[in-house]
């Protein structure tokens, strides 16, 4: 087994890691603050090819491999966890599943714009009352003629704000249960599709989050992903491969934490000494870089099991509650090693605190992402 980059992924790591340091980095504090949207970063980031990094080029992506995806994700994450998560539904929720199901209308419509940054896309999927049951939908689309007529609300859509394109998932046949559920791809300025409530989050405050809503928006045939009924499986295919996103979201995210503890640690003078040489915060550094890399070497393992394709929800799954809990608890560790300065706004640490408990929630919560690990190991014996 080898674990070094290839020469692509390094290139990749590199680019993406300058660019979060020089463009990225420095005005997230500021987007967090003011909940501004990223959008002038985000056609730097078409212009690198980090809107489809993982589709292929006659589809306008960079053609470059889930690894790579992977460690974009890291990169920017590292910087702005807000930015990263825009990018990662943008790829993995709405590029990917487009590339996949898509027939060559939808693939030339919307993959292409999507994939090269020209238009953003976002994942309409959770609902009032169905969010881990995501089968429950309400939202129904009944045939007529040529279109299917939209009616219903989605919430907690991150990226809704600003999107072009929206994969969304709706109930052709309540008969029929979660078999009766089908996906389509809506512009965004469809007559009938409505932005509401813009959320007031706890993190990842410039991720446009919002409710939307369906008033007989009409769509036509042709903008169904995949066949009738077929929904409710492209829904839960694409949340499997879409954790590695997540995944390197918490990643990057703990990395930036340990970064700054590693930095304070050496500056901050107690009793005389810096804090890094009291055996307490060297163990705090110690576990928190072990789990760091624990968990970039799941998500990378999950990033690889994607790209040679099969099933892979038990190691993507695995990479994602890993990742974020280890995320969750460097920030927690971080907080404690800022001290009184990390409890306040002038340091990143509060930031990252807050950013990282939404990675224990989103595309799948952790207690999902056990059932969905245990399922698979108890079905091995
Ligand atoms: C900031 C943000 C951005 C989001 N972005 C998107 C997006 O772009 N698109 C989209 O479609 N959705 C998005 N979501 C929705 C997100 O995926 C859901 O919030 C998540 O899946 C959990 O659903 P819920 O909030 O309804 O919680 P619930 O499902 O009500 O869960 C509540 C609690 O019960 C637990 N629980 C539920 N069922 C079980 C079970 N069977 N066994 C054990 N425990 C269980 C959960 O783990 C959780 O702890 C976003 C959410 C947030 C907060």
């Amino acid at each position: 087994m080898d674990f070094r980059l290839t020469e692509e992924q390094q290139m990749m790591r590199d680019m993406a890691r300058r660019f979060a340091e020089e463009r990225v980095k420095p005005g997230a504090a500021e987007r967090d603050r003011t909940h501004e949207f990223p959008v002038d970063l985000l056609k730097e980031c078409a212009e690198l090819g980090f809107m489809g990094v993982a589709i292929p080029e006659e589809y306008g992506g960079a053609g470059m491999d889930y690894i790579s995806y992977a460690i974009m994700i890291e990169e920017i994450s590292r910087a702005c966890a807000s930015t990263g998560v825009i990018l990662s539904v943008n790829n993995s929720l709405v590029c990917d599943p487009l590339l996949k199901y898509g027939s060559d209308y939808i693939k030339k419509e919307f993959l292409t714009p999507l994939a090269e940054g020209k238009k953003l896309g976002c994942f309409g999927l959770t609902e009032p009352n169905a969010g881990s049951d995501a089968a429950n939908l309400k939202t129904t689309a009944k045939k007529d003629g040529d279109y299917y007529i939209i009616n219903g609300s989605k919430i907690f859509i991150t990226n809704a704000t600003h999107a072009d394109v929206c994969l969304l998932f709706a109930v052709t046949d309540k008969e029929k249960g979660k078999h009766g559920i089908s996906a389509f791809v809506v512009d965004t300025k469809t007559e009938g599709f409505n932005i509401g409530t813009v959320e007031d989050k706890l993190g990842i405050n410039a991720s446009g989050t919002a409710e939307l809503y369906f008033e007989d928006m009409r769509v036509p045939k042709e903008n169904m992903l995949g066949e009738e009924g077929q929904g409710y499986k492209i829904a839960l295919a694409t949340l499997d491969g879409a954790r590695v996103g997540i995944a390197a979201q918490g990643v990057g995210l703990a990395q930036a934490v340990l970064d700054e503890c590693v930095r304070y640690a050496k500056e901050r003078i107690q009793f005389g000494r810096p804090i890094s040489s009291f055996q307490a915060i060297q163990w705090y550094l110690a576990d928190m870089a072990t789990n760091i890399e624990a968990a970039r070497l799941l998500t990378y393992k999950g990033a690889a099991c994607k790209q040679n394709g099969g099933r892979c929800n038990k190691i993507t799954s695995m990479a994602k509650v890993f990742a974020a809990e280890t995320a969750m608890e460097a920030a927690r560790k971080g907080v404690q090693i800022f001290g009184g300065y990390g409890y306040m706004k002038e340091y990143p640490m509060e930031r990252f605190f807050r950013d990282a408990k939404i990675l224990e929630i989103y595309e799948g919560t952790s207690e999902i992402q056990r059932i969905v690990i245990a399922a698979q190991v108890l079905s091995e014996v």
